[in-house]
């Protein structure tokens, strides 16, 4: 690969998935306008959904998925151990996501629940952050492809990259698209990172904030907002576990 006309090295690059629904990865695999370009700048020696090769020799780990049985805790050590630069890829890896619904109750509970008298082995889940260190986290449900590619460019050159500092009514509101707190609706693009385009209102679905708060937020006034709407502590509560990328705004880990 070339870059300003001087020969680069490709990075070998893997892509792991844990506990999720793989839709990160496939953002990756699915765009085939892009793929090819994407394929000339890394080489991609592990990546199940795309690829039949399993090389063990990556420098960079892309992780999808959050942790919740001890065999992905030895394997994210084994990754940790052999990559340079280890990358939380989607809200799942970043936050733990839709996942870490299955912490607001026991292991036993949810086993019951769900399996009844056959019970899987589980621990509470966690994000990858949270069982090895992380070098680099890129938020979204799923991933914004584009803007993984544009990291991936930065890492390559080594040039800084940088995620929008600003909140999701910005994209929002430059689609022109009606506020849905018009609507009555509890939205939580005043307080989340832009950078997705803001599919979700754009669509009428408010946003519950998949890629994590913004660097400045006015969270106590978002609140209040919603409080003169009529929603009450437990119904926020109930959006902001859908993902649990927003919960520092509470000061909840
Ligand atoms: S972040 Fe969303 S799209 Fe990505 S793996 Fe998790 S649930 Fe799927
Ligand atoms: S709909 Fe949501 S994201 Fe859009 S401007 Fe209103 S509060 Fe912001
Ligand atoms: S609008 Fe909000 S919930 Fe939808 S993708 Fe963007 S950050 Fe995620």
């Amino acid at each position: 690969m070339q870059y300003l006309g001087i020969e680069t090295a490709k990075p070998k690059v893997a892509f792991f998935d844990f506990t999720c629904c793989e839709g990160c990865q496939l953002q990756m695999a699915n765009k085939e306008d892009t793929l090819a370009d994407f394929l000339n700048l890394v080489e991609i020696v592990n990546f199940r959904e795309i690829s039949s090769s399993h090389r063990q020799d990556y420098d960079i780990a892309f992780i999808e998925g959050s942790a919740s049985r001890q065999d992905q805790i030895d394997r994210l050590e084994k990754i940790r151990a052999q990559a340079s630069m280890v990358v939380a890829l989607g809200t799942c890896a970043v936050f733990g996501g839709v996942n870490k619904s299955a912490n607001l109750r026991s292991v036993a509970e949810n086993n019951s629940i769900v399996y009844g008298d056959q019970p899987k082995e589980s621990l509470p889940v966690k994000a990858i952050h949270e069982v090895i260190p992380v070098d680099l986290s890129i938020p979204g449900c799923p991933v914004s492809k584009k803007e993984v590619e544009k990291i991936v460019v930065h890492l390559v050159t080594s040039a800084e990259f940088h995620f929008e500092k600003y909140p999701v009514c910005i994209e929002c509101k430059k689609n022109m698209n009606h506020c849905l707190l018009d609507e009555g609706k509890m939205c939580f693009g005043p307080v989340t990172r832009a950078g997705c385009d803001a599919p979700c209102p754009g669509g009428k679905l408010p946003c519950y904030g998949c890629r994590g708060p913004a660097d400045e937020t006015n969270w106590p006034e978002l609140k209040n907002v919603f409080y003169r709407m009529g929603f009450t502590d437990d119904d926020i509560m109930e959006k902001l576990n859908l993902f649990h990328s927003l919960h520092s705004l509470n000061g909840i880990e």
